[in-house]
């Protein structure tokens, strides 16, 4: 999934604890990776990401 409108503050790539956002260029969560804990739409300061649960 990859995230529209991000200005790159590389936030939720760093709270990530499976290290499942990669940032070149673009914010992409890795579906695969992700287990959902809501780290990073919690943290996005622009509220850009949702986490379907
Ligand atoms: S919800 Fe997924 S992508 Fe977001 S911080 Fe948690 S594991 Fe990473
Ligand atoms: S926290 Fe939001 S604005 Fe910052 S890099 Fe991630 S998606 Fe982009």
């Amino acid at each position: 999934m990859k995230i529209k409108n991000c200005y790159g503050c590389g936030g939720c790539a760093a709270v990530c604890p499976s290290g499942a956002i990669t940032l070149r260029g673009e914010v992409e969560i890795i579906s695969e990776k992700c287990i959902k804990c809501g780290r990073c739409e919690l943290l996005c300061p622009a509220g850009l990401i949702t986490i379907k649960k």
